[in-house]
Order: C-alpha cells, then sequence, then structure tokens
C-alpha cells in the first residue's frame, strides 16, 4: 500500500493527464484544481436558464447547432465516410436524447434526464470559404499518447503542424476533433480522448483551458471505430463545460464523498466508476433523497450503460455555450408543435333550392357511420339516409314543396352540418 501510494504521489507532482482525459489514471483533478466560485457560478447559470423573464423568448426552443471538422491523423490513406457520418449521428442522437439505449435508464433517473437541444453538423466550408466535408486528413505513422509524468503543455502535439499533427481551424468558430494514436512513446496507451474545456470557464483550473491554438477535443482511433463507443460524447461534455460526476477527487483525500460536480440532479458519488455498470452501487450516502450512483451518466466512466445526461448538465452546456462559446453555434428555432385538434369535417349539402336530388358531399374526410336526416317544419323526419361514400345523392322528388331543415350526424349523433333547405 505504501508503495502505491507513493507513486501515486509522485505522478502528481510529475505532470498532470490531458483535462478531461478519460480511461485514464487520473491525478489533475485534485482539490487544487476544482475552483471555488463554481457553485456560485453555476447557481447562477442554472438560474438563467431557469428564469423566463432572463433567458428570452426563444431560450425554450432554441437548438444550438455547432459545425464540426474531423482532423484525421493516420498512415492509412481511406478515410471511412460512413464511420464518419455514424459517429457525428451518434453523437447528435446522444445530445438530443434520442439514443436507443435511453430505455436502459433506470426509472428513479427518468425525471432527472433531459434533452440538450445541441446539435452538431459536418462543416460544409473551410474558415477561407471553399467547400468542405468536415474533415482533414494528414498522413504519417506518428502517435500522439504521453506517458505519465510527461508536462501536460505535450499532450497536444497532434494539433500543430510542426509536430506532425495539423493546427486548428478557427477555434471559434469550429468544434476541432482531433482522431490520432494516443499510444505513448512506452507504448501503453492511458487515454480514450480528452478535451479543453471552454475558456475562461470558472468550473476548471486554468490550466486546463483551450485557447486559438489548442480548443478542441482528441479522439483515440481505437475508440472511434469502437461502435457504441460514448468517448466522443463525453469528451464534448467537457468540452461544453462539464466536468467529472465525482467532481475529480485526488484520490488521497481521506475525506470520502468530499468533492461533487456541483451539478445539483447528479447524485453524489465517491469517484468514477472505472468500466463496471454494477447498479447496486451507492458510494455516498446522501443526507436528503439518496440516490445511487448514477451509472448511466455520461459524465462517468462506466462502459457500456451510459446513455444520460442530466438536466442540470443540460442546462450548464448550454450556458456554456451562450457565455463561453457564443460564436460557434447556429440557433435553429424549433417550430411550436401544433396542439392536437380533431380534423374539422366539412360537409356540403347542395342545391339548397332542392329539385329531385340533395347532394351531400365530405370535401376533406370521411369516416364511416354518418348518416342524413331531413327534418319537416314541425320536426317529424322525413328522411332518414347512412352515408356510405363521401359523395351521396339522395332523391327527394317525392317531397311535398316547403322549407325543411337537413342535418349530417356522425356516429354519436353530433351534427357536424345543418342547412335549411327550399322544395
Ligand atoms: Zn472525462
Amino acid at each position: 500500500m505504501a508503495v502505491r501510494l507513493c507513486i501515486a504521489i509522485m505522478v502528481c507532482l510529475l505532470g498532470r493527464t490531458p483535462a478531461g482525459a478519460q480511461d485514464s489514471l487520473r491525478c489533475g483533478f485534485g482539490r487544487g484544481s476544482f475552483n471555488v466560485p463554481y457553485d456560485q457560478w453555476y447557481r447562477h447559470a442554472v438560474e438563467h436558464i431557469r428564469t423566463p423573464a432572463k433567458r428570452g423568448a426563444a431560450e425554450p426552443d432554441t437548438t444550438y447547432i455547432i459545425p464540426v471538422v474531423l482532423h484525421y491523423i493516420q498512415q492509412a490513406f481511406i478515410i471511412d465516410y460512413q464511420l464518419m457520418h455514424d459517429r457525428i449521428a451518434q453523437l447528435n442522437a446522444d445530445f438530443r436524447r434520442r439514443n436507443a439505449d435511453t430505455i436502459n435508464l433506470r426509472s428513479i433517473f427518468r425525471s432527472r434526464v433531459g434533452d440538450a437541444r445541441i446539435e452538431f453538423v459536418l462543416a460544409d466550408s473551410t474558415p477561407d470559404g471553399l467547400p468542405s466535408q468536415g474533415y482533414t486528413r494528414t498522413r504519417n505513422y506518428l502517435t500522439f499518447g504521453i506517458d505519465k509524468g510527461t508536462p501536460y503543455s505535450q499532450a497536444h502535439k497532434m494539433k500543430f503542424d510542426s509536430t506532425g499533427g495539423i493546427k486548428p481551424w478557427d477555434t471559434r468558430k469550429y468544434l476541432n476533433i482531433w482522431i490520432c494514436d494516443l499510444t505513448t512513446p512506452m507504448g501503453f496507451k492511458y487515454t480514450a480522448g480528452f478535451a479543453t474545456p471552454p475558456f475562461n470557464s470558472p468550473n476548471w483550473s486554468a490550466q486546463y483551458y483551450g485557447d486559438s491554438l489548442i480548443d478542441g477535443v482528441v479522439i483515440d482511433r481505437s475508440s472511434w471505430l469502437s461502435s457504441g463507443n460514448r468517448t466522443l460524447t463525453h469528451e464534448v461534455g467537457h468540452y461544453l463545460g462539464l466536468r467529472h460526476v465525482s467532481g475529480d477527487p485526488s484520490g488521497l483525500s481521506l475525506e470520502p464523498c468530499l468533492f461533487d460536480d456541483s451539478i445539483f440532479d447528479t447524485p453524489r458519488i465517491n469517484g468514477q466508476n472505472l468500466w463496471h455498470c454494477d447498479k447496486s452501487t451507492n458510494t455516498c450516502i446522501e443526507a436528503v433523497d439518496d440516490m445511487p450512483d448514477m451509472l448511466e451518466n455520461y459524465m462517468d466512466y462506466t462502459a457500456d450503460c451510459r446513455n444520460s445526461f442530466t438536466k442540470g448538465q443540460v442546462a450548464l452546456m448550454r450556458y456554456c455555450l451562450k457565455t463561453l462559446r457564443k460564436d460557434i453555434f447556429d440557433l435553429k428555432i424549433d417550430q411550436p408543435k401544433e396542439p392536437y385538434r380533431e380534423k374539422e369535417v366539412r360537409v356540403m349539402m347542395y342545391p339548397n333550392v332542392m329539385q329531385d336530388k340533395l347532394y351531400v358531399e365530405f370535401t376533406d374526410s370521411f369516416s364511416q357511420g354518418n348518416h342524413l336526416v331531413v327534418y319537416d317544419m314541425l320536426g317529424r323526419k322525413i328522411v332518414e339516409k347512412t352515408l356510405v361514400e363521401p359523395l351521396t345523392v339522395t332523391d327527394v322528388g317525392a317531397l311535398s314543396g316547403g322549407i325543411y331543415i337537413a342535418a349530417v350526424k356522425n356516429r354519436a349523433g353530433d351534427v357536424l352540418t345543418e342547412q335549411r333547405l327550399l322544395k
């Protein structure tokens, strides 16, 4: 135990893993990197979202559209276009809560989760205005992982032309995603991906901010190729300001459950859950409304059971977009849903000065069970006829001259239309 603790301290002293690094032995998000103003800032963010007078009329119906450019750095010449589109489709499904595996969310969390109303599209033009399919390709045999202890500043070599990578497109206007091999020089693979949080986001330590040279998301190629993998969703969550559900304890704290992401609807957990889906897990007993660990949360480290963002996380991401990445998105105003109305039945009767024939015509819809009733002025039922076709012709030649009331009724006896007729 003493040896392992010593190694952990050494790692902390020597260096940090990339921001938001997933599937790694984390070390960078200890007590010192957890910024005090986060609670206050987050409360303000949520209040802003929840207060109609502040959020503006468009807010509840807006979807943020973010252009994406994929930077492939690989030795292969071939780009798998279908895979590229599949990954963006999965990202969109996850952020719109349209992913098929939402059915696996436990019912106790259902009221907490939400649609982020954030979508991603492959960029159709370059920063210079040239047509684009939303990707670049850099061919080489390089790997870009960093070993434990390597300074964090060395984690971004895939983002510079001079070190075998490719510089980002305008980071204010595009979400840059580098897809490369994150194997380290020692031959290990510590991270499946990492991301830079928004510049100046108060809930992150400044050392992780992404500036115009490095801002974006990095995904290891093996994660990119792995079907159903949620690394991209997790990392884009970081890119939009989310921290891990655990609040990233250093691992050295003697006070369990001390850290939190400060988001009100993510149950507190003692540390990231590593690659398991044991739903009996409840690492922190909360004083009020205790809940088990939400293993389904994209910002945990669980494996195949992640399928949801909470409404609090959604509020934070949208607020980060509006305040800290406000130049990157287009707004789509969602069309309000038409309230459900039973379709009006349009019925015509003609002529109203009858000779021998009376025509009843349904002009836009027809259902069986309608019938025609003709009354005389004393209210006596003179004609009754079931209508079996949209156009019905009734012989009224036998009626004596006078005024009549003709009504078309539905199966329930409700009058659809009524008309005075002269014979
Ligand atoms: Zn992460």
